[in-house]
């Protein structure tokens, strides 16, 4: 890319850009530069203009040109961090096994890409990750890391803890691991660092959740857990040879809730033994289940991925996937069973071709819901359909609305700001039942109430701006207008009003300091108050 050329290009059009013609303008200068100039590329060249003083300063344009908006549209910057390739318990039938990967994982997905390509290095893929991010115009400073790679708790606890030690480390900007150096001190740098681990999430299986892996898990300052469910059906477990029964996944559950963790459910349609109608009961089932109900959920479809032993069932005639018909309209009943206090993080895997022996090769599934509910009318319910991103800023018709269901022999509380269309934040507060089963691996539980996640929607602002100086008021953002603070008041006054001496929020590392001006301190990995 000829950086200078494309300075000229951007100088000479830069007055009547706009949101409609930066496509066109980019082809149009891609005549000139023989390649598409990305839009890292022209950022580049648009902040030399400014340094140079050929044009202002448009935070209008920055917008525009900021990559993959998407990402830091939730309120944090999320990214994965592989860990390296390691056994896994699990002989699931349908799981790849690429050589020099971990379970699961093929090469070519970016994030696995990138790990191998820096030979599974976490500080490498973390400093990497950010440096990326920077350069396409986001303010990497509140991390959601989401560890991937087989199961999280098989790895030896050695290996986790380097493993850990190394991201909040990159996070720190430290130049080397001290070999002296604890869990708790890197985690202490950075509750006041620049790149702040606000969520941590790691993956396992329902069977390896164990008090004392749980115990671990707050050590390491996870805050959710991605598990493994698959299915709620004991036959479709033992002919896919999942290795646990759904007991497991109630006994996980129940556990890692009155934890305060955060909890994600990965569920797979299309199982061998499983079919339409099932996979549909099942979805429905984890929310009228009150053993399960996960406050966000993904849904991979099967696909029978080469010399895998599903792989080998197909040829023999033994099992099919749905055509790509079937599956949508599968899809189309799951996701308008969602309710809203669960998210749906992701609507089927992004597999390439060449890994797709049987099962949908279409990229665009989700759209291809999307498409179909609007057609049946259809309007999801869940939070990633209803959360603002930077569709509107804050109106006065937004209202706190409270509401409750019962999970894991305990009432939950969605305490949510919200209007008729748009989600702008919200709390989950859980009662737990006293005495609370998991004061036995945490006695400061003891009394206390629950915030498993506080969150506010809305494009992601710096940790040290102020939304007064930066925005006008029908821009101002969501985050940073105190609603975080007025939803942890209105949790804490529903706990008082229940008897609850003490409140526990299971804080990431990097929210840690944002709670200690609410009156919180640190005990035990969790932020408490009394209340
Ligand atoms: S537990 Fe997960 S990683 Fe392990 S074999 Fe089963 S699907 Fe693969």
């Amino acid at each position: 890319m000829n950086h200078s050329i494309l300075k000229d290009l951007l100088y000479q059009d830069f007055s009547s850009i706009t949101n409609e013609n930066l496509e066109k303008c980019k082809r149009r200068w891609s005549r000139s530069l023989g390649d598409m100039p990305k839009n890292s590329d022209i950022l580049a060249a648009y902040k030399q203009l400014v340094v140079n003083k050929l044009v202002e300063a448009n935070p209008q344009f920055e917008s525009l040109i900021t990559t993959r908006k998407i990402r830091t549209l939730s309120g944090v910057a999320p990214f994965a961090v592989m860990m390296k390739p390691y056994f896994c318990p699990g002989q699931c039938t349908y799981c790849v096994l690429e050589p020099g990967m971990p379970k699961s994982y093929m090469s070519d997905e970016p994030a696995a890409a990138r790990a191998k390509m820096l030979q599974f290095d976490p500080k490498q893929q973390v400093l990497r990750r950010i440096e990326q991010m920077e350069k396409t115009g986001h303010k990497p400073e509140k991390l959601q890391i989401i560890v991937i790679g087989g199961t999280f708790s098989a790895y030896p606890d050695t290996y986790k803890k380097e493993f850990l030690l190394a991201i909040f480390t990159a996070c720190n900007n430290s130049k080397q691991i001290s070999p002296t150096q604890t869990i708790q001190e890197v985690q202490h740098t950075n509750e006041s660092a620049k790149h702040r681990i606000i969520g941590m999430s790691i993956e396992t299986r329902p069977d390896w959740v164990t008090d004392q892996e749980i115990r671990l898990l707050r050590e390491y300052g996870v805050t959710k857990v991605q598990l493994g469910v698959q299915a709620l059906d004991n036959t479709i477990n033992r002919l896919t040879k999942r290795g646990h029964t759904v007991d497991a996944v109630r006994t996980a559950t129940q556990k890692l809730r009155d934890a305060g963790f955060k909890i994600n459910y990965h569920f797979m349609p299309n199982l061998p033994g499983s079919n339409p109608k099932k996979d549909v009961a099942m979805c429905k089932q984890m929310f009228s289940d009150t053993d399960f109900r996960p406050d966000t959920l993904k849904i991979y479809p099967c696909i029978v991925i080469p010399r895998t032993a599903l792989w080998a069932q197909w040829r023999q005639g033994k099992y099919h996937s749905y055509d790509d018909h079937t599956l949508a309209d599968v899809l189309v009943q799951c996701v308008q069973h969602v309710p809203y206090y669960c998210r749906i993080d992701r609507l089927v895997r992004d597999i390439t071709r060449q890994w797709t022996a049987s099962g949908t090769k279409k990229t665009n599934m989700r759209q291809i819901v999307d498409r179909l509910m609007q057609q049946q009318n259809i309007v999801a319910k869940d939070i990633r359909a209803r959360e603002v991103r930077n569709r509107r800023a804050v109106h006065p018709g937004v209202i706190l609305t409270t509401k409750r269901y019962k999970a894991n022999k305990a009432w939950e509380y969605f305490i949510s700001f919200e209007d008729s269309d748009y989600l702008y934040g919200m709390i989950r507060l859980r009662l737990p039942q006293q005495p609370n089963p998991m004061t036995k691996v945490f006695p400061v539980l003891h009394g206390a109430a629950l915030v498993r996640e506080l969150q506010v929607f809305g494009k992601q602002v710096g940790i040290s701006s102020t939304s007064t100086n930066e925005h006008s008021n029908s821009k101002r953002p969501t985050q940073h207008q105190s609603l975080g603070k007025q939803l942890v008041h209105a949790a804490e006054a529903v706990a008082r009003s229940h008897g609850y001496e003490h409140m526990a929020i299971i804080s990431g590392v990097g929210v840690r300091q944002y709670y200690r001006n609410l009156g919180y301190e640190l005990k035990d990995t969790y932020m408490v108050k009394r209340l």
